[in-house]
């Protein structure tokens, strides 16, 4: 390809960016301006004018997924394969360079890597073991007390305790950090933090990635914390360039230590010159409009603007929903429509603040036959039978990773109690061993009732034995074998319902995706397994379902960064929900909130719908809430305010933003939709539809056990609850 092409279809401001003399460069701009698409032409550039090897090349995306899709289109761009770029997460590109220099990081070969959820378990043990309350002191709450010092670069010597509560943190962060590194176990802040303090350590292997990485690039900058831009500074310390891209509107992390200061502190630091990008190719002129009026109430901005020459489309849409089954209702109707006018699935997107808002989506969906994919949330890889034999695999091939043994210990049961589990914790501590050979110990001593020795003991021939059968299988056998020999599939075999099934077939699904895995070539991994289990940790959630399967994106407001979908449905949009209730409460929070609005809106490509319910059942409680505040903020020729007509009367027409609306109830029932009534047989349940008059008439209940029926009104014999 020539030179031109690689500068066709980029405007003047894109192509001064992508051809650039070599120097540190911010390119700041607006949503959909092309930033991440001048980053593509700028690495096909470096190697083809520049002459760069891709060796020469890291680029630090925000997901793995976006990754993908970079190399994907810097091939395209160059007609041919770039193999040796580094190109992956802050986690991911740590990640690898703690893999090929484990031993000068003081880490074992077949170092692990912790999750959240492993993690507050290690730290429930340790709490214990500590006599520390676990109530006055939720594992939780630690968790984000450790990985936060370790986002700001702090070890426990490096933090002076303002108080005695922050003492007893700081002492858990101690034998946290001392347990994590007798098992080899490394969190994702960890990861990082290990990684910058090796390259920090280690001068002549941080000369090496200096020289090699003569081009790095840094997508979505607004959201580096302070450890990620230190590790960036040191990398990029060398006669090396580095260009960053980003928007200080589009900084949605603060809450997890994100510091939008960071773009300044880049000009300074790196005398960086800045290009401005303003024309804005994705959204239709009323998406644009809109989201620029909405973003102009935050006070502290760097100040951009935005325009387009694209058409202005449609208003925005805005629903008043009853509660939040008849949100889904009206997303999935639309949705169908999408998909009945000949649009794909793949090119809709519901985003939502909060996860747990999926379920309700997800069960609207399923119910209309409509396949969709769920980005983070309850990820595959984080399900709690997957979580199981991953565990019996981590432990199989590291014995010294306390929290895979302390989750399949006694999982299915083998008459493994506390009192025995608590003398092996004890062992543990006391002799400073991981718990398998404190098992191990423990048994040798005699410490241990006769059963429980005998139950110890099989537990411990079990993982022996397999370890002995996995050496000669495939990947995809050796999940095989530890799921049936472990007892697990049994286990879930056993367990009845839908659930159980699920289990099971997820169980299934995992030894589809050992089967599946490619072990990366350009990284060093001991074993098949090893590879897996780190990919599992890192990519969990991403890639999920089939990706070539046309279905309807899910995902949360903050997974939808950088993504864009010519549909895109915000659901929830409440005061209490989005914003949040915590950000009432401190400060800079609801700017941040409105920035994430912000980033949700400028998703959208087409159409955007906006809905609110009135009333919605979240956390198993029911709450009434008014229209989000920042509806109110869309000028009035941007957005139109839609009703549906169904076979059910609607509430009397209310103000758009009217914190309450009165229910209207069916013409002739005593029921509201939305209402939560109770059935003899069924349970409680929520009214979701009604059809017909008189002895005719039909009654649609959604059952919190069993599920959506109709019933005829007459006979169903429903109470008002
Ligand atoms: P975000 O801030 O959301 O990450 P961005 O600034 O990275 O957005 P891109 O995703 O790179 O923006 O681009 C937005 C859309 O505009 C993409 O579909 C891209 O292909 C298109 N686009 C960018 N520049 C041009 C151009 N010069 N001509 C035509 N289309 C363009
Ligand atoms: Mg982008």
């Amino acid at each position: 390809m020539d030179v031109s092409e690689l500068l066709d279809g980029l405007n003047d401001k894109q192509r001064e960016a992508v051809a650039a003399p070599l120097s540190n460069m911010l390119i700041l701009a607006g949503a959909g301006s092309g930033k991440t698409r001048v980053l593509v032409h700028r690495i096909a550039w470096l190697m083809q004018v520049e002459h760069a090897s891709p060796y020469s090349i890291f680029a630090v995306t925000f997901t793995n997924k976006a990754a993908k899709e970079m190399r994907t289109r810097v091939e395209e761009t160059l007609q041919s394969p770039v193999g040796g770029m580094w190109i992956g997460t802050f986690h991911g590109l740590s990640h690898r360079i703690l893999r090929a220099h484990h031993r000068e990081a003081n880490l074992p070969e077949s170092f692990q890597i912790l999750d959240s959820d492993d993690q507050q378990r290690m730290i429930r043990r340790l709490l214990k073991a500590m006599n520390i309350d676990e109530k006055k002191w939720p594992a939780k709450q630690l968790s984000w007390y450790i990985s936060a010092r370790k986002d700001e670069g702090l070890r426990p010597k490096d933090i002076q305790a303002y108080d005695a509560s922050e003492q007893l943190m700081l002492n858990v962060y101690t034998a946290y950090q001392d347990a994590c590194d007798r098992a080899g176990l490394v969190d994702f802040a960890e990861i990082l933090l290990r990684c910058y303090e090796l390259l920090q350590q280690q001068p002549t292997l941080l000369r090496h990635y200096q020289q090699r990485f003569k081009h790095m690039l840094v997508d979505e900058f607004q959201d580096t914390n302070s450890i990620q831009y230190q590790w960036l500074r040191l990398l990029a310390g060398g006669d090396n360039n580095i260009m960053i891209v980003g928007d200080d509107d589009q900084s949605i992390y603060g809450w997890r230590g994100a510091k939008i200061e960071n773009i300044k502190r880049f000009l300074k630091d790196f005398d960086a010159d800045t290009i401005r990008l303003e024309q804005n190719y994705r959204s239709t002129g009323t998406i644009l409009k809109a989201s620029n009026a909405l973003i102009q109430n935050n006070s502290e901005r760097m100040g951009k603007s935005l325009w387009t020459d694209g058409t202005q489309g449609e208003p925005i849409s805005i629903y008043a929903a009853f509660n939040e089954l008849d949100e889904a209702r009206f997303t999935v109707g639309k949705i169908k429509s999408w998909l009945q006018d000949g649009n794909a699935l793949t090119d809709c997107a519901i985003l939502y603040r909060n996860n747990a808002q999926s379920r309700v989506l997800e069960e609207a969906l399923l119910q209309e036959g409509l396949k969709y994919r769920i980005y983070g949330g309850m990820r595959f890889f984080e399900r709690q039978e997957i979580k199981d034999a991953l565990s019996y695999l981590r432990l199989i091939s590291n014995r010294n990773d306390d929290a895979a043994f302390e989750r399949v210990i006694n999982t299915p049961t083998r008459g493994i109690g506390d009192k025995t589990l608590s003398h092996i914790r004890d062992c543990a501590r006391n002799e400073s061993l991981p718990l398998w050979y404190a098992a191990k110990a423990v048994i040798e001593q005699q410490h241990l009732t006769g059963r429980a020795a005998t139950a110890v003991t099989r537990f411990i021939e079990l993982i022996e034995q397999l370890d002995e059968k996995l050496v000669e299988l495939e990947l995809a056998e050796q999940a095989k074998t530890t799921i049936e020999h472990s007892g697990l599939l049994a286990m879930y075999q056993a367990e009845k319902g839908e659930k159980g099934r699920a289990r099971v077939e997820n169980l299934e699904e995992l030894i589809n995706a050992c089967g599946q895995f490619e072990l990366p070539v350009e990284e060093e991994f001991s074993s098949p397994l090893q590879g897996f289990l780190a990919y599992t940790s890192l990519e969990s959630g991403e890639g999920q379902a089939d990706e070539h399967e046309d279905a309807v994106q899910m995902m949360t407001l903050h997974s939808a960064k950088g993504l864009e979908f010519p549909l895109v449905f915000m659901v929830g949009v409440e005061e209490g929900m989005f914003p949040s209730q915590q950000s009432h409460e401190e400060s800079g929070r609801l700017e941040e909130e409105r920035r994430l609005c912000y980033v949700g809106m400028t998703r959208a490509m087409q159409k955007l719908y906006i809905s609110h319910a009135e009333s919605r059942r979240l956390y198993g409680q029911e709450k009434y809430h008014s229209p989000s505040r920042f509806l109110r903020e869309l000028p009035e020729d941007c957005t139109e305010e839609i009703r549906i007509k169904t076979q059910v009367s609607r509430p009397a027409a209310t103000n758009r933003f009217s914190a309450s609306v009165s229910h209207a109830a069916f013409e002739d029932s005593d029921f509201n939709l939305g209402q939560r009534v109770l059935h003899a047989k069924f349970g409680a349940g929520t009214v979701l539809n009604y059809e017909g008059v008189g002895a005719q008439s039909r009654i649609q209940v959604n059952f919190d056990d069993v599920g959506t029926k109709w019933l005829v009104t007459a006979y169903a014999r429903l109470q008002a609850i």
